[in-house]
């Protein structure tokens, strides 16, 4: 487990690797990927996508984004997909190659990206908080897996989600339920900590909300820099969590200090 002790920042992101090294990025930073230094455009177009440039909180979608229906978006990526491994020199008349542009397709917009979709997005039903509970809830653990969007490669990781109620408490699978649904879009790990931080704190009307997240990027570890050892973590921290008190139990309850 890693020791985050005396080295956590506010609402910062770190990546730890397990030699115990801590490096601290500010603001727009790195999650997924190594830094280039190459100067050719193919180099610089990586490099773009490494530096991960945060252009917002909200994932950059086109205002027509859903315009067409599931169906004929699946068809649509089905030929694109078809293409891609057509130019790859894959024999699409083979059994075991013939029905991928589909099932990538479908896997695509109803499953792994399904979240981008607003119509997807959980319900959330609070309960009058009747046992007056007052004290910090930790969710902790909550495996998620998302995709990078520089490399449309997998993350997984774990989600550690902690709430002070207001007069409120929530259902504890919804809290899980939204962490899976910002995961199922093209991701950064920066972003997708804050917009469940964000959705949370609407979501449960209290400004005491806490998300740290620590993943494994796919594009890391399988190409690139090839680091197979090295992991993100990334937090928000809003309201009372600010207080060093606080962040210090939620830490110590996610078992992180
Ligand atoms: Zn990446």
């Amino acid at each position: 487990m890693k020791n985050l002790n005396g080295t956590h920042s506010l609402n910062g992101v770190q990546e730890t690797s397990r030699n115990g090294h801590v490096h601290e990025h500010n603001g727009k930073s790195h999650s997924c990927c190594e830094h280039h230094n190459g100067s050719d455009s193919d180099e610089l177009h990586d490099e773009m996508g490494d530096q991960h440039i945060l252009t917002s909180l909200n994932t950059p979608l086109r205002e027509d984004a859903f315009k067409l229906t599931d169906a004929e978006k699946i068809t649509k990526i089905e030929g694109h997909f078809r293409q891609i491994m057509e130019v790859l020199g894959l024999d699409l008349t083979d059994d075991s190659l013939k029905g991928t542009p589909r099932r990538v397709a479908k896997m695509y917009v109803k499953e792994i990206f399904s979240g981008l979709n607003p119509a997807n997005k959980p319900a959330v039903t609070l309960f009058e908080n009747k046992y007056q509970y007052d004290g910090m809830l930790v969710e902790r653990d909550i495996t998620f897996h998302s995709n990078c969007e520089h490399h449309f490669v997998p993350i997984t990781g774990m989600a550690h989600v902690a709430y002070i109620p207001q007069g409120r408490v929530i259902g504890l699978s919804k809290i899980n339920r939204l962490v899976q649904y910002y995961a199922k879009r093209p991701q950064v790990q920066e972003r997708l900590t804050m917009q469940i931080a964000n959705a949370l704190k609407e979501s449960l009307q209290t400004e005491h909300v806490a998300v740290l997240l620590e993943a494994d990027h796919a594009c890391v570890a399988t190409r690139g820099i090839k680091d197979v050892t090295s992991s993100t973590v990334t937090s928000k921290y809003y309201g009372i969590f600010e207080d060093d008190a606080y962040r210090a139990e939620f830490l110590k309850m996610i078992r992180l200090a």
